[in-house]
């Protein structure tokens, strides 16, 4: 294959382009856990401001930036309500309980989005045989629900109820602003929802590494103790929060455009044999149900790798292909155009029978 592999398994698989390195190579450091960094202060003041909260903490993970919400929130024996499918409880190698003594309690919701209806029974009473029910997590977009925005209303009803309750909200804002693109509404609006928000800057924002939970100066102040305990206490890390400064500055605007991608590939799959989007996508993923008489997701990967395009298999017939900024309309074009021309013979004679 003359042409680099199409490279759709995730976000984060973007390299620094060339006007964020020299950002990075001209960033102005010092000593972050000195609190010396102009670099990590001015992003974390640009974060604060872009979230509407007063304060912001750089993290090197999105993990991370999740992680030392829950722990901002909640002490050992309390619960918190999330989504089945959410990022925290899935994906973060189970911190919720091993970090925090938290209990996660789980929603289905509608293909994994929550709304008040989901959660409003759920409060535990006060009583000696039970957790203390204290937080509540979304994650807008939701990765498992097929890249889908939450609606806002959804969000605002439960946060009134959260607030006349008692309960503190965390938002898993990883994407966030692939959510404002598709939705219109404001990074700033979607966080008055919330006590506290993560925002990943190395997914569609395109930069190297890091993320970053804001919220008011008193949960940031906390977040920072955390951090320091998981090992996030990073020293010179304005070379890389230059590169999310970069990122922030110039790679939000054309977001949107990662989305119209998603639904060329959407339109591809769909006239593909046996493969059927799970959702019309609204951001930048497509989850895909791949037929059993097509094969596996592992099949359709592993034909798709042999044409040059890389997408992800995430669950026997279920697989995930991602836009983002170093995937062009050519090679969305190029991409569609493998998948469009899938051939379930070729697939059934590359399948290795054991
Ligand atoms: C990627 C992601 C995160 C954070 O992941 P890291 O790999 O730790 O940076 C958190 N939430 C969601 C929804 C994500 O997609």
């Amino acid at each position: 294959m003359s042409r680099p592999p199409i490279d759709l398994r995730s976000d984060t698989v973007t390299k620094p382009s060339p006007g964020m390195r020299r950002a990075m190579a001209e960033a102005e450091v010092g000593d972050d856990v000195y609190n010396e960094d102009p670099a990590v202060k001015a992003l974390e003041a640009r974060t604060a401001e872009l979230l509407g909260k007063e304060a912001a903490i750089f993290t090197p993970s999105g993990t991370m930036a999740n992680q030392v919400a829950v722990g901002v929130h909640c002490r050992p024996g309390d619960e918190l309500l999330c989504s089945a499918t959410s990022h925290l409880y899935v994906w973060e190698a189970g911190g919720i309980a091993r970090l925090w003594g938290v209990t996660p309690r789980t929603f289905m919701g509608d293909g994994g989005l929550l709304t008040l209806g989901d959660v409003e029974d759920a409060i535990r009473p006060d009583d000696p045989h039970m957790v203390r029910t204290r937080l509540v997590t979304l994650e807008n977009t939701h990765n498992r629900g097929g890249g889908r925005v939450h609606p806002i209303a959804d969000v605002r009803a439960m946060a009134a109820w959260a607030k006349g309750e008692g309960l503190a909200m965390h938002l898993d804002g990883a994407r966030l602003m692939n959510a404002v693109a598709a939705s219109g509404v404001s990074a700033a609006e979607w966080a008055k929802s919330f006590d506290t928000v993560s925002i990943c800057f190395s997914k569609g924002l395109g930069a190297p590494v890091g993320s970053a939970t804001a919220g008011s100066a008193e949960a940031v102040r906390k977040a920072r103790w955390l951090r320091k305990l998981l090992g996030g206490g990073m020293r010179q890390a304005g070379v890389i929060a230059a590169a999310a400064l970069y990122a922030l500055e110039n790679n939000i605007d054309r977001i949107a455009e990662d989305h119209e991608h998603a639904r060329l590939l959407a339109e591809a799959f769909v006239e593909a044999p046996g493969l059927h989007p799970e959702v019309w996508p609204e951001t930048n993923l497509v989850w895909v149900t791949v037929d059993p008489e097509l094969g596996t997701a592992a099949d359709v990967v592993a034909h798709l790798k042999s044409h040059g395009v890389l997408a992800s298999a995430l669950g026997p017939q279920t697989l995930r292909a991602c836009t983002h900024l170093d995937v062009s309309r050519e090679d969305v074009e190029i991409a569609a155009d493998v998948i469009r021309s899938i051939d379930p013979e070729a697939i059934a004679a590359e399948t290795v029978v054991y």
